[in-house]
């Protein structure tokens, strides 16, 4: 269940719930899925996972079952941690032939000998589900049908499903990461809103970060974006998912937050976002950690793979990303 919570004028932040928004897409796709299967079309994934990375198989295994979920045909290869570039590059020529799979999947990161951007410019355009390709990302830019990336797509998904206007509203990305920062920047200007993209390098942050009606942080910094950083009444979008383990830390971040101290003395550790929660109460909407940004990601990854199993057939693609 998710509670609203209590703000320091008294009015009530809203939560964006992640897991509410992602259940809806997934039924969706499901009744497309359906609807492909009367047409004789069953989309499908395949899923390369190298070696033995237990977050990578962990989200591999979540990705298999949702497929099985949605009707979606599914496969995970699971090459030895010393496969080569050369040797990767003919698993992905391969699975970029075979007419049964629509959405090529490469799960990251790669050990260090493996080129990834080689890879990831190896899978042909039209089954990059994860977006990656500078082809799609080109068209993205361009404003054109594209695969667009799961999280950065999932995050447009969150703020319009959820009614918060985009067009004219100042956005303002930290972090310009190419799986998330930079995507969403681009699909936000996309959506008409007028665009910061702040990083490691930004002169006087808070500066920024105050005149944004909708702030996304994608950092990888456990609560690094404070209470004072934000406008109140902003909509905070909060990307990152740190795990900390620091006692000290946790007291800091969830003052007499009595669950979370009791799921950190069970587990040894908590999951945080970039934003520390004392900033959501003066926020006017604001996505958890866990539970907001992090769960739109496969349901838009089963979206991206309907979309190329409906595109390289012919039958009609969705809309502009963000657009
Ligand atoms: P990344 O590639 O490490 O990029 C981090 C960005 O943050 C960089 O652009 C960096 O700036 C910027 N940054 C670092 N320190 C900063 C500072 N002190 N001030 C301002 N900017 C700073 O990370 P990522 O892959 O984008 O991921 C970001 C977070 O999102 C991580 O916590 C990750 O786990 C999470 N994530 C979640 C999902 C999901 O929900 N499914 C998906 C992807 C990522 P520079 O470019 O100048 O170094």
């Amino acid at each position: 269940m998710r509670v609203n919570m209590k703000t320091n004028d008294g009015s009530i932040a809203r939560v964006l719930d992640g897991v509410a928004i992602a259940a809806e897409i997934k039924a969706e796709v499901a009744i497309e899925v359906a609807r492909l299967k009367e047409q004789g079309v069953v989309p499908g994934l395949a899923v390369i996972l190298v070696g033995e990375v237990p977050a990578s198989q962990i989200y591999v295994r979540s990705k298999v079952k949702t497929c099985g979920e949605l009707g979606i045909y599914s496969e995970m290869l699971t090459p030895p941690e010393a496969i080569t570039t050369a040797e990767m590059l003919k698993l992905v020529a391969e699975l970029n032939a075979r007419e049964d799979i629509d959405g090529i999947l490469i799960q990251l990161p790669l050990p260090a000998h493996v080129d990834t951007k080689r890879l990831l410019e190896a899978v042909v355009p039209e089954k990059d589900v994860d977006g990656f390709h500078p082809i799609n990302a080109g068209r993205l830019q361009s404003g054109q049908a594209a695969l667009a990336p799961c999280t950065p797509a999932g995050i447009i998904e969150i703020l319009k499903r959820s009614g918060i206007a985009i067009a004219g509203k100042h956005a303002v990305v930290v972090g310009r990461s190419d799986i998330v920062g930079k995507p969403v920047a681009m699909m936000l200007l996309n959506a008409s809103a007028t665009v910061t993209i702040c990083h490691s390098r930004t002169v006087d942050l808070p500066g920024f970060t105050r005149g944004a009606d909708i702030l996304v942080a994608a950092i990888g910094r456990p609560g690094f974006i404070t209470a004072e950083m934000v406008q109140p009444g902003a909509t905070l979008i909060d990307v990152g998912i740190n795990r900390i383990t620091d006692a000290a830390e946790v007291a800091r971040l969830f003052p007499g937050n009595a669950a979370r101290d009791e799921g950190f003395r069970k587990r040894g550790s908590t999951v945080v976002g970039d934003i520390e929660p004392a900033a959501f109460a003066l926020s006017g909407a604001y996505t958890p950690v866990p539970g907001g940004v992090g769960a739109l990601t496969i349901a838009m990854l089963m979206q991206n793979t309907v979309t190329a199993a409906k595109a390289r057939r012919g039958i009609a693609i969705h809309a502009v990303a963000g657009a």
